[in-house]
């Protein structure tokens, strides 16, 4: 250690290893995103460039929804096509990361709230793949999915998450990917990028409690009237973002993005904390 050049590349690589890494709340929407190129998969990859590289990355998706908690503990999880209806081009689509056997087991060992299960049959759900194959082109980095407990409510998950705070130091990116307001049965196509009145409602709602780290009334989703109970009518998109709010820690600050409502009942608005 004898040049000025030397101490400041220690002075980085210090930086980096005590650094966390940022949270993710990505309002997936449509798997058409995990293809097409709009404003939306256009911030996932600013973001995935911008980011210091993760080690590897867990996704709590809304679309591995289970009857108790699982952790993805293959090496080579698969690409899962798990929608109907959509062109043969999204179906062609594989991403293929490499998956990360210890961190499962870590992962899993680091949750005293239940006992998780390793893995072995799920993989990558459009949840995810749509998403971090944006961020991360080129497939190299590790990819886990923890799965939602269908059985358990917000104020569990919302505990649940913080069990996986030390991830973050690892170098570890932890994404929810949902969407905060979600209502597949009364899109209406001609609202394009509008929202109802009540989706209108419930987003301003959300995002000046997130910001405001109001927690509180974000966990008891439930208790926040007709609004809420039109915009999260089942709550598997919803619960990925107390994973999110679960780890930010007090110092922490918030931002918003991809803010739009789209076809008057989904809700792309997603958050990043650092
Ligand atoms: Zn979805």
């Amino acid at each position: 250690m004898n040049s000025l050049n030397d101490l400041k590349k220690l002075g980085d690589s210090l930086t980096i290893n005590e650094g966390k890494m940022p949270l993710l709340f990505i309002g997936h929407g449509s798997p058409m995103n995990g293809i097409e190129d709009n404003e939306f998969s256009e911030n996932w990859m600013i973001l995935g460039r911008e980011m210091t590289t993760p080690k590897a990355v867990l996704c709590i998706s809304a679309h591995w929804f289970t009857r108790g908690t699982f952790v993805t503990a293959m090496e080579n999880p698969r690409t899962i096509h798990d929608f109907g209806g959509f062109p043969k081009q999204l179906f062609d689509v594989q991403y293929p990361a490499p998956g990360d056997p210890a961190l499962a087991k870590e992962t899993a060992s680091l949750i005293h709230k239940t006992t998780v299960g390793l893995d072995h049959e799920w993989g990558l759900d459009h949840g995810t793949w749509a998403v971090v194959r944006r961020m991360f082109p080129d497939a190299k980095i590790p990819v886990l999915q923890l799965s939602i407990d269908y059985t358990k409510d917000g104020q569990y998950h919302y505990e649940l998450a913080k069990e996986l705070s030390s991830l973050r130091k690892k170098g570890i990116l932890i994404i929810g990917s949902g969407n905060m307001v979600h209502n597949l049965g009364i899109l209406n196509w001609n609202l394009k990028t509008s929202g109802f009145d009540w989706a209108i409602e419930m987003n301003e709602k959300f995002k000046k409690l997130i910001t405001n780290g109001d927690h509180t009334p974000l966990i008891k989703y439930e208790t926040l009237g007709h609004a809420a109970k039109l915009a999260i009518p089942t709550p598997e998109h919803y619960l990925p973002l107390l994973y999110t709010l679960g780890l930010k820690e007090e110092n922490e600050s918030v931002g918003l993005f991809n803010d739009t409502l789209l076809m008057g009942s989904i809700s792309m608005t997603s958050v990043k904390i650092a």
